[in-house]
């Protein structure tokens, strides 16, 4: 499921309201802040994230321009207890689909920025181990220490 691409979705229905109330519900109860579709067994393309407070649910995202670059160790609630050192952009604008259909963008940065991307490569099966910088290693954790909170 993981390495599916996802499905665009054509409009907001009952069940794309349902799925993005699964997708929060899910994140908070692990205590992430991000979570996409097909980490719940959906390969579609929502996604919802949550960064100081502020929730986005995001449907169709793509990432329509990126800049700047910086390293970070992230975590990924689908591989608990792993974390591994990840170049991504500093700030993106992304583009997705709002409730009336029409595109909107969001511009974003830091670990917001970094909590989106993360996501949106869940919805084209691309996994953060995938993208590890070259030459650092997945860090576990273990059970008696967890860090959800930079997980997504
Ligand atoms: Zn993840």
């Amino acid at each position: 499921m993981l390495r599916k691409k996802c499905s665009r979705i054509r409009k907001y229905d009952k069940s794309i309201y349902q799925l993005i109330e699964d997708l929060i519900e899910t994140m908070d109860a692990y205590g992430g802040i991000g979570l996409a579709a097909p980490q719940i067994g959906r390969p579609l393309k929502v996604l919802v994230v949550r960064v100081n407070d502020v929730l986005m649910t995001l449907v169709n995202a793509e990432i329509v321009h990126e800049n700047g670059s910086e390293i970070d160790e992230e975590g990924c609630l689908s591989l608990p207890l792993y974390y591994g050192k990840v170049e991504r952009a500093s700030r993106v604008t992304v583009k997705s689909m709002a409730e009336n259909g029409k595109m909107v963008k969001h511009k974003a940065e830091g670990i917001l920025a970094r909590a989106l991307q993360h996501e949106i490569d869940h919805t084209n099966g691309v996994l953060f181990t995938d993208r590890l910088v070259e030459g650092s290693d997945l860090r576990y954790v273990g059970t008696d220490d967890v860090e959800y909170e930079r997980s997504v």
